[in-house]
């Protein structure tokens, strides 16, 4: 299959009323990560000074793409992507291997996996949820929670299915942008409120 063009005309359009965004092909991954340009050592160990990830989980200036978090863990939007839903979920600690985890750490990530899954699939267009952890660039954990939906592939149109992997690498690449975009806000206040109401009826 060719990735360099999208197959489907519609790449943007999760919220009823939203203006459709081009993709071109010649569209870049901004930077490294989240649209900052970051260096580590090898093992990734004693780099928390300087981790985007340790800085999303503590800075103010994250909040209009926080969307919910406890005592172990914590879920945003991605930045620089123009795909609503595109989250990253974390531990709050920088935590490079998934052995160093504490069990409350460990069950916390489980148990918004659970809740981002369900609340995704709730919402209309997206048809499955990818969860990817690499540590290549990056190495706090951190798991890219993304919403493959209907019009980035045909579940029908071939025989195996669809290439994931290849629509995670295209879809990264085709929505990077500068900032986040107002559909992708509209989408991150949509999730809080489903995440709020969600733990308030748990209670
Ligand atoms: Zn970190």
């Amino acid at each position: 299959m060719d990735f360099s063009t999208p197959r489907w005309p519609v790449p943007f359009r999760l919220l009823s009323g939203t203006a459709g965004k081009e993709v071109r092909k010649d569209d870049v991954i901004l930077s490294s990560y989240c649209g900052k340009s970051v260096q580590f050592n090898h093992s990734g160990e004693s780099m928390s000074q300087g981790c985007p990830v340790c800085a999303e989980m503590g800075s103010s200036k994250n909040q209009d793409r926080w969307i919910a978090g406890d005592s172990d863990c914590g879920l945003y939007q991605m930045g620089n992507i123009a795909l609503p839903g595109y989250l990253v979920l974390a531990p709050r600690r920088h935590v490079v291997r998934w052995t160093d985890l504490e069990r409350s750490e460990w069950e916390s990530l489980e148990r918004f996996r659970g809740v981002v899954e369900e609340v995704l699939l709730g919402t209309e267009m997206i048809r499955k949820v990818y969860f990817l952890s690499f540590g290549e660039v990056c190495p706090h954990l951190h798991i890219h929670c993304f919403p493959r939906t209907i019009w980035m592939a045909d579940d029908h149109s071939e025989a195996g299915g669809v290439d994931g992997a290849a629509v995670f690498v295209h879809y990264r690449k085709a929505l990077a942008c500068s900032g986040t975009p107002e559909e992708v806000l509209a989408m991150v206040r949509r999730l809080r409120n489903a995440f709020s109401e969600r733990r308030s009826s748990q209670k």
